[in-house]
């Protein structure tokens, strides 16, 4: 018997992330029997479980301070509060599993880390290889999986589905047909 396994997400490290003042670890349940795993994560209004999936949109390239619910770039990083004083930088580190090598790299593993400071200086790492957003952009649509689509469905999302324009909700569709690859190297070059 072939045990098949899809690319999922392994682990999210986040450090300096909105109000993960701590470094804060968490592990997602791989798939069983070649069916992906639930991993619901609970907790008290505002406590932080939208900025969890910021800061998944965030590591994997997103640049809309809209999306993230912040104003400017440095409202990313944790802004000081419960008696700590505000961090210097943001670091989001994401372990995508690649074993069925959906992203074309040979890695089993794929570690995405983005970090930003103060002065707005920031970086993007592919398994420890600094890399440009583009490259990260290509990649991530290579694998059908990105910050702006189906991958990540926030809060309300799905209630906007209906009243988007036919334009808008084909952005949301082109990524799952493999086409966000060809778009982003199009924009590119244009
Ligand atoms: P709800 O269930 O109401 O949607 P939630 O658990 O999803 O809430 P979030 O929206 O993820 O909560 O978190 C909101 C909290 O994050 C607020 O307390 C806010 O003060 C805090 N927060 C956001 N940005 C920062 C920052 N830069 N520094 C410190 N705390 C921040």
């Amino acid at each position: 018997m072939i045990a098949y396994c899809y690319m999922y997400l392994k682990s999210l490290e986040i450090h300096g992330f909105k109000s993960f003042a701590e470094k804060v670890g968490l592990t997602f349940l791989p798939p069983t029997a070649g069916r992906h795993s639930l991993t619901a994560i609970v907790g008290p209004n505002g406590s932080g479980k939208s900025n969890v999936a910021d800061a998944i949109r965030w590591v994997m390239g997103e640049q809309s301070m809209k999306t993230l619910r912040g104003k400017k770039g440095e409202d990313i990083i944790f802004a000081g509060g419960e008696g700590r004083g505000k961090m210097g930088e943001a670091r989001v580190t994401m372990t995508l599993d690649n074993s069925d090598q959906r992203m074309p790299i040979p890695y089993d593993e794929v570690v995405i880390t983005r970090s930003i400071d103060r002065l707005g200086s920031s970086e993007y790492l592919i398994c420890g290889n600094p890399t440009r957003l583009f490259d990260l952009q290509v990649l991530l649509a290579q694998a059908q999986f990105g910050h702006g689509s189906y991958s990540v469905i926030g809060q309300g999302m799905i209630d906007r589905l209906p009243l988007q324009t036919p334009s808008e909700r084909k952005d949301f569709f082109d990524e799952a047909c493999g086409i966000k690859e060809f778009q982003i190297k199009r924009n590119q070059a244009s």
